[in-house]
């Protein structure tokens, strides 16, 4: 084994997993105080019996809570008003439960409603960048999609949509979830599309994990069993029905958590490099822009690699997940890295995502796209792709 090159783990939540851990929210939430604000989407989770059980969870602890709710990808304004609204509610916790919509809001206003900030002064790339000094009030995260990975990573995505839209990340590790109560059993009233879209943004951020240059041994492991779990889970949970399909849940619950416990480690790449700007600039949501250019994105790194760094250790990584999704061993490199690719478009076939095209992109849109796509995901891509390249990745999915 070659010698272990120094890395930093980032802080990590306290994390409970398993199915029929939510039964579990409202005696942990009670260990941090009599005053809760839940922040959840508009109304996948209150539409639940889970809902319920937490209220009167909440009840029988003693804990008063209000709720806010988010309907689509936060921007800085709904944060804004968020904390301006519940700043003097003296809250003990915030209590994120949802998709990464939710859980993104949640730690945003965690992180802010004790300073009263805009959230605009911290936001990367955006404003004046003033370091986030903190105190952030405790926020428990519950994931209901699978998905972000959220729940475990240090930043709140953030996007203002438009021809001036940004899609930024809020960062710092003070803002990581105290508690992250993960239950598979949540993802059950999950549609198919959702899972479909938001199951391809965990894929992907474990692969670009995998494969970032600031990757380390452990990183790669946790990277590796979230590959592995996924591969084994995803299409049973998607389908949703049978007797593997609570199974399936599960594995995708866990996959996705390890992709938000690796991507706050290593950072991401190309793929999440495009999806800031076209998320910005697009009504595209978030796990769509991820699934449909992850097998475009793979082949052009990959054949980047190939032509300019064939010793570059990504090309025996790439191979290696080739082998995990195919389940065997293949007789040469080449044929691995082809396969992967094929697997991947597979995947974006057998899942219908949607073409870019269908958001309104088009070539005209391409050179602005591509000059928005520099930000700090792309930095972490094994191999420096020139525009030609990015420009590539985005007209091969219009
Ligand atoms: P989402 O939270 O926007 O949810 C998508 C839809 O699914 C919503 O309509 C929601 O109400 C519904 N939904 C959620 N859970 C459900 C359930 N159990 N049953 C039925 N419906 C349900 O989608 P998402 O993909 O989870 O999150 C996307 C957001 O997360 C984006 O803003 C993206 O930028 C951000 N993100 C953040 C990180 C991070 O590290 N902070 C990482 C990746 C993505």
């Amino acid at each position: 084994m070659a010698a272990i090159d120094p890395f930093v783990i980032a802080r990590l939540p306290r994390i409970v997993f398993g199915a029929g851990a939510a039964a579990s929210i409202a005696d942990h939430a009670a260990a941090f105080g009599g005053r809760a604000l839940i922040v959840t989407g508009a109304r996948s989770f209150r539409a639940t019996p889970s809902w319920r059980r937490l209220r009167e969870g909440l009840e029988g602890n003693g804990v008063d809570w209000e709720t806010f709710t988010v309907d689509g990808e936060p921007s800085p304004d709904l944060i804004d008003e968020a904390v301006a609204q519940f700043r003097d509610g003296g809250y003990d916790l915030v209590l994120g439960i949802g998709g990464g919509s939710a859980m993104d809001a949640a730690k945003a206003i965690a992180g802010l409603l004790r300073t009263g900030n805009s959230v605009i002064d911290h936001l990367e790339g955006v404003g004046p960048e003033i370091p986030y000094q903190g105190p952030a009030v405790p926020f428990i995260a519950v994931p209901t999609t699978a998905g972000t990975g959220s729940e475990a990573t240090k930043n709140a995505v953030l996007s203002r949509h438009g021809e001036e839209g940004f899609k930024k990340s809020f960062r710092d590790e003070a803002l990581v979830a105290k508690l992250a109560i993960v239950d598979p059993a949540l993802l059950e009233s999950c549609p198919p599309t959702v899972l479909a879209a938001n199951g391809m943004d965990a894929f992907t951020q474990l692969l670009e994990s995998f494969v970032s240059i600031r990757a380390n041994p452990l990183t790669e492991a946790l990277a590796w069993s979230g590959m592995e779990a996924f591969g084994k889970g995803f299409f049973a949970a998607w389908q949703g029905k049978g007797e593997n399909a609570a199974a399936g849940r599960s594995r995708i619950a866990y996959a996705s958590l390890m992709s938000g416990i690796c991507l706050a480690q290593t950072g991401l790449g190309s793929v999440h490099g495009l999806a800031s700007p076209l998320g910005a600039f697009f009504p595209i949501p978030h796990g769509v822009v991820c699934g449909t250019l992850a097998a475009e994105a793979s082949e052009v790194n990959i054949a980047a690699l190939l032509e300019r760094e064939p010793d570059n250790p990504a090309l025996d990584k790439y191979r290696r997940v080739a082998s995990l999704l195919a389940g065997r061993a293949f007789a040469d490199r080449d044929e691995a890295l082809d396969d992967l690719v094929k697997t991947l478009r597979m995947w974006t076939e057998k899942l219908s995502l949607p073409r870019l095209g269908a958001y309104g992109v088009n070539e005209a849109h391409i050179d602005k796209v591509v000059a928005g796509s520099r930000g700090s995901s792309m930095k972490t891509n094994p191999i420096v792709l020139a525009d030609g390249e990015v420009a590539e990745i985005v007209s091969r999915r219009l």
